[in-house]
């Protein structure tokens, strides 16, 4: 019975149900910046915490890092943000406004009724290169000597220990190393709620190959990242892999390809997989005067280490999951919200609810609670009807609800409801932890 999904519905419920608020709200707002919620916190940390399980946790060719997000100048000029990290930017002599020249038809102008930069008559200029990094001084002297930059990727900061983690860990190529972190760039036309902002969160992870096994472990990348989405719950026909045309690909690249999906505002990128070949370690090695190559024991040979990349963003994954999981259904005349996460993406697993607020059954429910709050991110609720205090539970996608009830009391099971089907089955509580365990860890 899903209704159609818009942005401006998943805004709404984001911000009522606490999800996201704008930044700096009682202040007017600071555009296109986001604050998580109680409930969106849980949402984006089990993104990441998704992530880091099957990226790092559950493997033994990958290890993680977490760098510092000011870094030396030089790296930036070997990375050759510094020269070309740039976008084309263009103003409107009317409006006043600024706009990414390659993107003109992706944006509205401020002009009423909304049109497109451009077509409100206003002549646009040239477009100039915009540098995206924000810049701060490190110190307290405003110079040119102390000028850092805020990373715009994380992925730096992964080529620049290379040697570190390979002297300090027992990996050996094939390996990779992880990373989640904030990156900030400073975007022309930020927009689309959390899809593009200016401060957002990155995880990826730089994957070292003996060059000639490049391609393989390419191909390897790609569908392991396109089903981690499946896998949690993804549909998959709103996903697609977009392999990049020649001219699309950065200069150094030999391949790359990005898992889209299908947003509301169209199809769009969550993901880019890269065959980044040697060129960042090699940058690297002469911007610092290091050797950072590999030698390979085994076939007793030296060489730069190609690298495979999937870089995703944490905040527009926390994006695709909301908007995937939000369904409509109608209960008593009317429509409501229901986001069916997958259990283990799920921002609160289980809600712990007592028929009665007497009997004894409040008490009893927060024994339940107790036991599970060691576990899971549990909320207790015992306000309204039970039909009322599901639907709240449906609205920020609870998969499972506990009802203690009045047999309850007696033998010391309770029920357990499903959010999608809505089978409700009766279960010892001694039992509760394990039976929830099987359904939220698949
Ligand atoms: P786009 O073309 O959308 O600007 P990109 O190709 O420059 O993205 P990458 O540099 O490959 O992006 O970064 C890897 C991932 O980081 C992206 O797939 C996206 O998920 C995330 N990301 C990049 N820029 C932003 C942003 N401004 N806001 C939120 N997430 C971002």
């Amino acid at each position: 019975m899903s209704g159609t999904v818009t942005m401006e519905k998943v805004v709404n419920l984001a911000k009522r149900r606490g999800f996201t608020f704008q930044s700096s709200e009682i202040y007017g707002g600071l555009a296109s910046c986001w604050d998580y919620g109680p409930i969106g916190v849980e949402l984006k940390r089990n993104v990441k915490e998704a992530w880091w399980r099957d990226m790092v946790r559950r493997r033994s060719d990958i290890v993680g890092i977490d760098c510092a997000i000011l870094m030396h100048p030089r790296v930036w000029e070997a990375s050759g943000h510094i020269a070309g990290f740039t976008d084309p930017l263009v103003d409107c002599k009317k409006c006043k406004q600024r706009f990414r020249a390659d993107k003109l038809g992706d944006v509205p102008c401020p002009e009423k009724p909304s049109k497109h930069p451009g077509e409100c008559g206003g002549e646009l200029t040239e477009a100039r290169q915009f540098n995206l990094m924000f810049k701060t001084f490190m110190g307290p002297v405003e110079e040119d000597a102390a000028v850092v930059f805020m990373r715009p990727e994380t992925a730096q900061g992964i080529f620049v220990n290379f040697l570190n983690v390979l002297n300090s860990s027992r990996q050996k190529v094939p390996f990779g190393i992880a990373q989640v972190g904030k990156s900030f760039r400073n975007e022309i036309t930020p927009g689309n709620f959390l899809f593009r902002t200016r401060e957002f969160e990155q995880m990826e992870m730089e994957f070292f190959v003996k060059p000639g096994d490049d391609e393989r472990w390419f191909q390897y990348w790609l569908d392991e990242r396109f089903n981690w989405y499946v896998n949690l719950g993804i549909k998959r026909e709103r996903l697609r892999l977009r392999p990049h045309a020649t001219d699309e690909l950065a200069h150094y690249a030999k391949g790359c390809a990005d898992v889209e999906y299908e947003f509301p505002f169209g199809w769009s990128e969550l993901e880019g997989i890269a065959n980044r070949t040697d060129f960042d370690l090699k940058q690297h090695a002469e911007y610092s005067g290091k050797d950072i190559s590999y030698f390979d024991e085994e076939s007793k040979e030296r060489f730069v280490p190609y690298v495979i990349e999937p870089a995703a963003g944490a905040d527009r994954a926390t994006l695709a999951f909301l908007v995937d999981a939000y369904d409509e259904d109608e209960a008593e005349g009317e429509t409501r919200a229901v986001l069916r996460f997958h259990p283990r993406i799920a921002p609160v697993k289980v809600a712990v609810l007592p028929l009665l607020r007497k009997d004894g059954q409040p008490e009893k429910a927060k024994q339940v609670l107790d036991i599970l709050k060691e576990q899971w991110v549990v909320q207790y609720d015992q306000a309204g009807s039970i039909g009322r205090r599901y639907r709240r539970q449906d609205e920020i996608g609870t998969p499972f609800g506990i009802t203690i009830d009045h047999q309850t009391m007696q033998d010391d099971t309770v029920t357990l409801r499903d959010r999608d089907s809505m089978q409700q089955e009766r279960i010892p509580i001694e039992r509760l932890v394990d039976e929830l365990r099987r359904r939220i860890e698949i």
